[in-house]
């Protein structure tokens, strides 16, 4: 691979170039807890030919982020990437590595953008292999070119998702195409579990992981579970189903080895909760791993004064949002556990974002949520349900 000055303002050069003979091998993501994956080849020796199709579908979560991923793949390469948290280098065998690249969405940030917020803002509040191992790649016109050819074909054959249908990948100068500019690209280490391996992933957010500092005095729930029990009571009232029982963010920070084994059956869910050396061995992992300890820490540093009193536009208290939305990725394998961070969007605010948390905030404090004087008859009222949430 080859390295050239970026030509972005903004850029450290050098930013790698990816060769544009890649396979690419298409993942889609479904937004459901256990996510249906196609993997789809095209032949590289033909771009003009219609490619013949080969999808093979997979039935567990795929690594972040939410945009389309492609598989980059070579072949008659040895080494493994080495995936290492922020020290994470641009691989010479890609088999170990995910190519995220950018959706022509008005609303999108250039990869350019997002990896300066990422390297400038988030990887410096994290020691190596926190973090999912990411980098900033350029990426050949050609290349996305035939990523958009993958994603016509799969309209075309009907696979392709409906709420997906007319979105294309920013960066393809064809004048067919939509257009948006785009020469960059992550190389993002892929989490993808091996399942004839017995592996698995989970993913979930840790959301609050100390309270509010806005929280009446009183409070007897954490802001997630005050959340939680808030979205429960919206979701009945317009007269969907809904499940009140969650994670509290509080147990797995809590020390205690009981505590957190409840969370970590609620983020194992069911029937893997059931698996007691299972839920002992993610739970050990967890209560020793770095991550949930670094961001409490953090969390509570950057924002002292919460949401109804802390300055919107300050770095630390945007930063704090985004490490309270960040989600954990845990592959589980039957000999190892392997815990990493991802999903860092940057916060604004704007667009009506942070009235948006004023508001949610303030009605968690005025109808009762954190207190537990909610009006409503709803199921944890009942005896021995209370939800409490203790630090
Ligand atoms: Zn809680």
């Amino acid at each position: 691979m080859s390295t050239v000055p970026a030509t972005g303002p903004h850029a450290e050069p050098p930013v790698p170039v990816l060769p544009d003979g890649l396979t690419l091998k298409k993942l889609t993501r479904t937004i459901a807890r256990i996510k249906v994956i196609w993997r789809i080849s095209l032949p590289q020796a033909h771009p003009h030919t219609p490619p013949q199709t080969d999808l093979s579908e997979y039935t567990n979560s795929t690594p972040p982020p939410s945009e389309i991923d492609l598989l980059a793949t070579t072949s008659g390469e040895n080494g493994v990437a080495k995936a290492n948290g922020v020290n994470f280098q641009p691989p010479t065998d890609y088999s170990h590595v995910l190519l995220r690249l950018r959706k022509c969405l008005p609303s999108s940030e250039s990869n350019l953008l997002a990896y300066e917020y990422l390297s400038s803002v988030i990887m410096p509040l994290f020691p190596p292999g926190v973090m999912v191992g990411q980098t900033l790649v350029q990426v050949p016109s050609k290349l996305i070119s035939r990523a958009n050819d993958t994603l016509h074909d799969l309209e075309e054959s009907g696979v392709r998702p409906s709420h997906r249908l007319n979105l294309y990948l920013a960066g393809d100068p064809r004048p067919s195409e939509q257009h948006m500019e785009e020469h960059y690209a992550f190389l993002l280490e892929d989490m993808t579990p091996d399942t004839s391996r017995g592996e698995f992933l989970l993913e979930f957010k840790a959301k609050w992981l100390v309270q509010s500092p806005n929280a009446p005095v009183e409070w007897k729930r954490c802001r997630n579970c005050a959340l939680r029990l808030r979205k429960y009571a919206k979701s009945l009232k317009k007269g969907k189903s809904a499940d009140w029982r969650g994670l509290c963010p509080f147990d797995l920070v809590s020390g205690d080895t009981k505590r957190a084994c409840n969370g970590v059956k609620r983020i194992l869910g069911y029937p893997r909760s059931e698996d007691e050396k299972l839920v002992e061995r993610v739970t050990q992992a967890l209560m020793s791993c770095s991550q949930l300890s670094i961001l409490k820490e953090l969390q509570a540093h950057l924002d002292p004064l919460g949401i109804l009193k802390a300055n919107h536009k300050s770095k630390e208290f945007l930063t704090a949002m985004t490490l309270r939305d960040c989600t954990f990725f845990v592959k589980v394998s039957p000999t190892d556990v392997q815990a990493r961070l991802g999903d860092f969007d940057v916060k604004s605010g704007e667009g009506g974002k942070s009235d948006y948390w004023v508001r949610v905030e303030n009605e968690l404090i005025s109808e009762g949520w954190y207190n537990g004087t909610e009006e409503g008859d709803f199921p944890w009222k009942a005896d021995g349900l209370e939800v409490v949430c203790r630090v």
